[in-house]
């Protein structure tokens, strides 16, 4: 009857838990003892729908009557759907909690930015911070409250697909731009009208899967895993990421989805993470095919003991829980500080308060200006210049027929990379609508395709050669489809298909000068194409608006200032070549027979249009004790003739130390715009315990007296710390 509904809402309004004054953790604890045994173990599943789910058709939970289950993730979401299936949730369940909505926005939702390697290659963690904001504000606008995103995973192996979602081979860069891209996504506040919560990724080692085949076993050592992957998360957890997703991997043992150490007494106990745990997609069953568990209830009982919160699409909690709590072999107590935290993200997002979002039409929720800003300027940010021969850029202005030739000149949907969120293929500026841009009325665009990026047909070579005979010009324009890298996109070797060298190697023979423009997710192998090139840009994935930033960079309206945030083997037989390696018993020794021991390109390496010239490097001080700090500065001065920005990378050496250390970590960067003839100071205080000491086997951090470099560019400052 209407009286007893009336009743009925009172007594919800009533109840803590609604309380929008209430302290959250009070709400929580209410709401907590109000639920039964069956409603918390709902809030730790998190089911996926189909393609054609709507709020009618969904089954939002397979054991329970009442739809309050903890979160949903996948598909497209967009603000009628999701205020449709809240609707429900807050008002058919016993208590009205609210779904968490989740869907991986990588790098931005409908205003797609560059993959996260290139993101790093820009050394701006600004623009990255605002990528992710506009990222979030979308993605709000759409339905969306949870993001699986930043993948802060060190590169260690470019024949993995999923060195593109990360920040490169560095663990500093990491931290840097995962922590720039956790206050993006989730603002000042989470409870800010568009921020969505973040997610660091994959918890952990899962970089290390051996040859870089997804899925696999990683063998990480204790040291390994201390200085090279657990910096980025610790910086993560500091800066208050809301989740951490547990990854697919066995470490050397222990799959890190039922890994107790990693998820309970580093994660919570030692970094104190108040959040939750969500396991990677379906990596509590993988536990079954790893050998760790004999069957489901097992895995689900190793994996929520060991600290995973959350099941993603497995629904083994749901499945599971309620035996193992009967059997006594997890108590409701475990169940209750689970639930906690998935509430906890709840109240914090204000989703008690306010779950539903406004219904604008699209044009009001996608590209606005100030977005589109951002993703051009992260685009031309993060493009890297990586070979220059005799100036070949930018194009002389007496450049009159420029010959385009390749199977990305046309492209649009390969622009975007893997993860594109939901950016579609017609709102990608095209490298030849850039280009047409560009040189209206400047210079003639002739265009051929060439080849497609795979296979053997060679029928398009002809009218390439021909149009690059009567060009002053040849740009070519190639490198990998998008589903080359990403998730599962494991690669042997990391060169682009014969037909695509073929091409470069037969135009070369034109005599014309040659200027590769190269797409692509991961580092690839440059040498032969090196030798047809006269001159090479690294474009990476620019997403949407990177045709313009391209074409800017080619005719010398913009300057690059790109560098690379992992380096490009010689071949793939040279991997693995990160920078911050150990030296070699013998250090000459230690390399291959058949081809030089340096890579292709280092790690930083990244040319311009100036000149920059460093000054000599000047330490406030070269003999310090343990807590006091050294200031080094160096001037930079813009010798050139163009406006452009460069980034000073410092890095630090420890010689000798009771472990052995990488040959130099990166410890600091900035960048900054230098005018042409304008002289810059570049500033670095070294905090010893922050920059020269090392963790031990178990994240112990030792800081230890003695000699020290400090390394920029060409330059090597001896130091010291004295006891
Ligand atoms: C990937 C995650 C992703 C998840 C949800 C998994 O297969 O490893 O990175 O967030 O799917 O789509």
């Amino acid at each position: 009857t209407p009286g007893l509904y009336a009743q009925s809402v009172n007594k919800k309004q009533s109840m803590l838990y609604k309380d929008p004054n209430a302290k959250i953790e009070d709400r929580i604890n209410d709401l907590i003892s109000r639920m039964t045994l069956e409603e918390k173990i709902q809030q730790t599943n998190q089911l996926t729908y189909g393609k054609n789910a709507n709020a009618n058709n969904i089954q939002l939970s397979k054991n329970a009557t009442s739809p309050e289950i903890g979160s949903l993730i996948y598909r497209s979401i967009n603000p009628v759907f999701r205020n449709d299936i809240m609707r429900k949730a807050m008002n058919e369940s016993r208590l009205g909690i609210p779904i968490l909505m989740g869907f991986d926005v990588i790098h931005g939702y409908r205003t797609v930015y560059p993959i996260p390697l290139a993101q790093a290659c820009s050394w701006n963690p600004q623009l990255v911070e605002e990528a992710a904001a506009v990222a979030a504000k979308e993605s709000r606008l759409s339905g969306v409250d949870w993001t699986f995103s930043p993948m802060v995973d060190v590169a260690r192996d470019p024949r993995w697909g999923r060195v593109s979602e990360g920040y490169g081979e560095d663990p500093y860069a990491n931290a840097v731009f995962g922590v720039a891209s956790v206050k993006g996504y989730q603002g000042k506040n989470l409870s800010d009208p568009y921020s969505i919560a973040a997610c660091l990724k994959h918890y952990i080692g899962y970089s290390l899967s051996e040859g870089g085949r997804d899925y696999r076993y990683a063998d990480v050592s204790a040291q390994t895993m201390w200085e090279t992957f657990m910096p980025p998360y610790e910086a993560g957890i500091k800066a208050g990421v809301a989740t951490v997703m547990s990854a697919f991997n066995d470490i050397s043992g222990v799959p890190a989805s039922a890994n107790n150490y990693t998820l309970t007494e580093i994660l919570k106990d030692r970094w104190k993470h108040d959040g939750f745990v969500v396991s990677d997609w379906g990596s509590i069953e993988n536990l079954i095919p790893q050998g760790f568990a004999k069957d489901k209830k097992e895995a689900t009982l190793k994996s929520f003991t060991a600290g995973v919160e959350m099941d993603m699409v497995d629904n083994l909690y749901v499945e599971n829980l309620p035996q193992l709590v009967k059997e006594g072999k997890i108590s409701e107590a475990q169940i209750n500080e689970a639930v906690k935290r998935i509430l906890r993200l709840k109240f914090r997002l204000g989703l008690f308060d306010k779950p539903y979002v406004e219904e604008l039409p699209e044009k009001d929720r996608y590209y606005q200006p100030a977005s589109m800003a951002t993703a051009s300027k992260l685009a031309e940010e993060s493009m890297v210049l990586l070979k220059n021969n005799n100036q070949t850029l930018p194009l002389s202005k007496s450049i009159k027929q420029i010959a385009l030739i390749g199977p990305m000149v046309k492209d649009s949907i390969n622009l975007m990379g893997s993860w594109e969120g939901q950016g579609i293929a017609s709102s990608v500026e095209t490298l030849y609508a850039g280009f047409t841009k560009e040189f209206k009325g400047k210079a003639t665009l002739n265009y051929a395709k060439g080849c497609a990026f795979d296979g053997d047909d060679e029928s398009g070579f002809a009218a390439a050669l021909a149009i690059a005979q009567k060009s002053d010009v040849v740009i070519i324009c190639m490198g990998e489809k998008k589903g080359w890298s990403g998730e599962n996109a494991t690669r042997s070797t990391i060169a682009l298909p014969a037909i695509q060298e073929k091409l470069v190697a037969e135009l070369k023979k034109t005599g014309k000068p040659i200027i590769l423009i190269l797409s692509n997710g991961r580092p690839i192998e440059l040498g032969r194409l090196d030798k047809s090139a006269d001159a090479m840009l690294e474009i990476w994935q620019p997403g949407i608006a990177g045709g313009s930033p391209v074409a800017g960079l080619i005719s010398g309206r913009l300057n690059p200032s790109g560098k690379l945030a992992i380096t490009f083997p010689l071949t793939t037989g040279q991997i693995p070549t990160y920078y911050n390696m150990r030296e070699s018993a013998r250090p000459k020794l230690g390399g291959y027979q058949d081809i030089p021991t340096a890579p292709m390109y280092w790690f930083g390496h990244g040319l311009n249009y100036t000149n920059f010239t460093y000054g000599k490097v000047i330490l406030s001080n070269a003999s310090i004790k343990k807590d006091e700090k050294i200031t080094a500065s160096v001037e930079i001065t813009n010798s050139g003739k163009m406006d452009g920005k460069e980034t000073a990378l410092w890095f630090i050496a420890d010689p000798v130390a009771s472990i052995t250390r990488p040959v130099k970590e990166l410890k600091f960067f900035e960048k900054q715009s230098l005018k042409a003839g304008e002289t810059k100071t570049f500033k670095f205080e070294i905090d010893p315990m922050r920059d020269l000491s090392f963790p031990d086997a178990n994240g112990m951090r030792h800081l230890e007296a003695g000699d020290f470099y400090l390394m920029i560019n060409d330059q090597k400052v001896k130091f010291e710390i004295v006891d």
